[in-house]
């Protein structure tokens, strides 16, 4: 049993709007001993866990590892058996390109109890922040989300999953890697012109957005200097459902050709 020790609580933030985070998650950084927390999650979202919970900063930045991550499971691990209630705070879901699977299976190792938050999704907050619908009955069919640099910084090995003409690609970790990736797409099949959008920032007061196609949203983000983190659009939603209530400001280089939108009942 694991009466002595204290409990890890893995919380998804959310892509940054701080209204975006659940009320469960809302309700353990109030009741938290400790937040350990990394780059993506804003002051603004810490702010609601109040004075009480002592902060520990353990981000990794561009390849640059503030705090490893064996010593952040070690901390996790520590702080747990000190009889806390912890929180690990990550941004977006845990369990999407967050390494929640590898904390809790280090958790468990060590015979420490451990819960799974979910939060927003970085993918989910920005298609709803742009007005891109991630499926479209006009445009495509699924959804997959991959990850611009893998552990070892490969290529995807079966770019043919990724060309499917009916299927919205979304890239997470993407800016380094957007040119040898819509590169790589183009040789894979799909056409020069397949729509794309990145959007940095997502779902804050700071989000930018650029939208063009395989060959020219590489250069297009260049010229924009957008920031991190920042996410990648790939599909023909990404020219559907285009409205004026969204983003009037803060777009670069839009090159798009409208889709018909179908309405209706669905
Ligand atoms: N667990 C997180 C993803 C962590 S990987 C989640 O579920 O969202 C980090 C990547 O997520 C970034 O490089 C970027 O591609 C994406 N990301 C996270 N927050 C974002 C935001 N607010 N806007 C755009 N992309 C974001």
């Amino acid at each position: 049993m694991q009466t002595a020790n204290g409990r890890v609580w893995l919380v998804g933030a959310g892509p940054g709007d701080p209204e975006l985070l659940t009320r469960k998650a809302e309700r353990l950084l109030r009741e938290a001993d400790v937040i350990l927390h990394d780059r993506l999650v804003s002051p603004e979202i810490l702010a609601l866990a109040g004075p009480r919970p002592q902060r520990i900063y353990v981000g990794k930045c561009c390849g640059n590892h503030h705090v490893g991550q064996r010593r952040t499971e070690e901390l996790l691990v520590h702080c747990a058996r000190q009889g806390l209630r912890v929180v690990r705070l990550k941004g977006g879901d845990p369990f999407i390109f967050g390494r929640g699977g590898e904390e809790m299976d280090a958790l468990r190792a060590a015979g420490i109890a451990c819960e799974v938050v979910p939060g927003v999704t970085a993918a989910l907050g920005c298609a709803a922040a742009t007005g891109i619908p991630l499926t479209h009955r006009d445009h495509a069919s699924s959804v997959l989300f991959v990850t611009g640099n893998d552990r070892d910084n490969r290529s995807p090995a079966d770019w043919a999953a990724l060309t499917h003409r009916d299927r919205t690609l979304v890239m997470y970790m993407g800016l380094a890697a957007l040119e040898h990736f819509t590169e790589g797409l183009q040789r894979s099949g799909l056409p020069a012109d397949w729509p794309v959008a990145v959007v940095a920032e997502g779902t804050t007061a700071h989000q930018q957005t650029v939208r063009g196609t395989l060959t020219t949203i590489a250069g297009l983000a260049r010229e924009a200097g957008l920031p991190s983190p920042a996410l990648t659009i790939i599909g023909q939603v990404v020219t559907a459902g285009r409205s004026h209530l969204f983003e009037t400001s803060g777009q670069v280089g839009a090159q798009h050709v409208a889709a018909p939108v179908a309405d209706g009942d669905r």
